[in-house]
């Protein structure tokens, strides 16, 4: 019997354990932190061996094969051993992708997955049968096992596409490049690359890919890298003969000679980086067949995300809107580039190297007031202190929140864009979110 050993025993690794035990694995979960309950019991339940607060390293070093989480650092030691060992390590995409004939439409980038992800699977689902996994929800290897559905789309980080191997999605989507999670890449911003890049590294002539045509950092690399598959290049700014591009207030898409036309002035989702989200999703819609009313119609009531450009209440003609999940610079210029009224922003947390020069120009024209919100904020006053008349600083959201309400008059919006992680105050940014929103309804 092959011996499956996962490391990391959340969404992925249950998942993956499950999986592997049905085909015939002997499956060892091993977490070097706490198993959650709900986790625990489905292990037990299905009577699958496991360790927590420990790795055991005989009972690892002595796999045939070796699942990663995405959460786990290549630098820690026993994965450094188990790689010298000569083990093979994948991640949970790859390995589950090898139980399943279904068409893949995996999306990655530094912004934008979710969104792009959860609209593009709105979209499919209308008219295909089609699953959402990865980094949302119930996980890919669990939803193979369970539901079996014929298409997937999968929200895929860089940390999953580390470790893959044979992973081919019929359908890659970029939405961007920025510079994050560098902590992982030895802050050289080119592995961060390269990683990205590795959606479309198996991918034939048969395949696609779609990605964001403004994107510098995806131009550059295109020029000096080859691929094989089909390009469908999508652009705000340029007009493309196959892909998507924007007309005055329509999008035209161009798949083989074949065009649909969709206006953009009743989608729900604002700001411009929605509009290339929504590029994207429509174009593999297109590709994949579905009808253009039903694309239009479904652009039309999708809802959103939480926590991203989230509308949260109107109180005295005064917008709120949650940002949370805007844990970078770039997240947050579309943010701020998206408001049409006097603004009050709530910004701070856990700072990853930010350069905000780029936030300058809309900070000058459309922040009113500014609200710090985290357990350093020199930088902040640093870079926008003298930009605005009013700055001031708070460790806690419903402070920031009433502050917040006594600036803001009719007609402005109340905007949480942090542009930095949330680890110095919050649990993580939906608590963060939740917090913001929690304060807003007992204003
Ligand atoms: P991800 O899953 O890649 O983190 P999300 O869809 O969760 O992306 O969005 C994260 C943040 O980035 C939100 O603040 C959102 O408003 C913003 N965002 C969404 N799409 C884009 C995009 N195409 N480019 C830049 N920022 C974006």
């Amino acid at each position: 019997m092959r011996r499956l050993v996962i490391l990391g025993g959340g969404e992925s690794g249950v998942g993956t354990a499950l999986l592997g035990k049905a085909k015939g694995y002997e499956v060892f979960v091993s977490d070097n932190g706490k198993i959650k309950k709900t986790y625990r019991d489905v292990l037990l339940n299905n009577e699958i061996e496991f360790e927590d607060g420990q790795h055991t390293e005989s009972k690892i070093l002595s796999a045939d094969i070796v699942m990663k989480s995405p959460g786990i650092p290549d630098k820690v030691t026993l994965v450094e051993k188990v790689r010298e060992t000569g083990i093979k390590v994948v991640s949970e995409i790859e390995f589950a992708s090898n139980y399943t004939d279904a068409t893949l439409v995996a999306i990655t980038g530094s912004n934008g997955k979710t969104t792009t992800a959860t609209l593009t699977h709105h979209l499919l689902k209308q008219e295909l049968d089609t699953g959402l996994a990865g980094n949302i929800g119930d996980s890919f290897a669990k939803q193979i096992l369970e539901k079996n559905h014929q298409n997937y789309v999968l929200e895929v980080s860089s940390f999953q596409l580390d470790d893959i191997h044979r992973f081919k999605p019929k359908v890659a989507i970029l939405t961007n490049i920025t510079p994050d999670h560098l902590d992982r890449y030895d802050y050289k911003f080119e592995s961060y690359i390269a990683s990205k890049f590795r959606i479309v590294e198996n991918q034939n002539k048969d395949d696609y890919f779609i990605y964001d045509a403004d994107d510098e950092v995806i131009s550059i690399w295109l020029e000096t890298n080859q691929i094989q598959s089909k390009k469908l290049p999508f652009s705000l700014t340029k007009v493309v003969e196959e892909g998507a591009y924007l007309d005055d207030k329509k999008i035209i898409i161009t798949i083989d000679n074949n065009k649909i036309i969709m206006p953009t002035e009743n989608i729900t989702l604002e700001g411009k980086h929605n509009i290339k989200n929504a590029m994207a999703a429509s174009t593999v819609a297109h590709l994949l067949k579905i009808r253009k009313q039903t694309i239009r119609e479904s652009l039309e009531n999708f809802q959103g995300v939480e926590h991203r450009l989230e509308h949260v209440l109107r109180i005295n003609k005064v917008q709120y809107i949650n940002d949370s999940k805007a844990t970078n610079v770039n997240a947050t210029y579309f943010a701020l580039e998206s408001m049409d009224a006097p603004t009050v922003w709530i910004v701070g947390g856990v700072d990853k190297g930010n350069d905000y020069n780029e936030l300058f120009p809309f900070v000058n024209e459309k922040v009113k007031a500014i609200i710090c919100l985290g357990v350093d904020n020199k930088k902040l006053f640093e870079a926008f202190g003298n930009m605005v008349d009013i700055i001031v600083e708070t460790q806690y959201m419903s402070e920031a929140v009433k502050i917040a309400y006594k600036v803001a008059n009719a007609g402005d919006n109340v905007l949480l864009s942090p542009a930095c992680a949330s680890f110095d105050l919050f649990e993580n940014y939906e608590d963060r979110g939740r917090q913001f929103k929690n304060a807003v309804r007992n204003l």
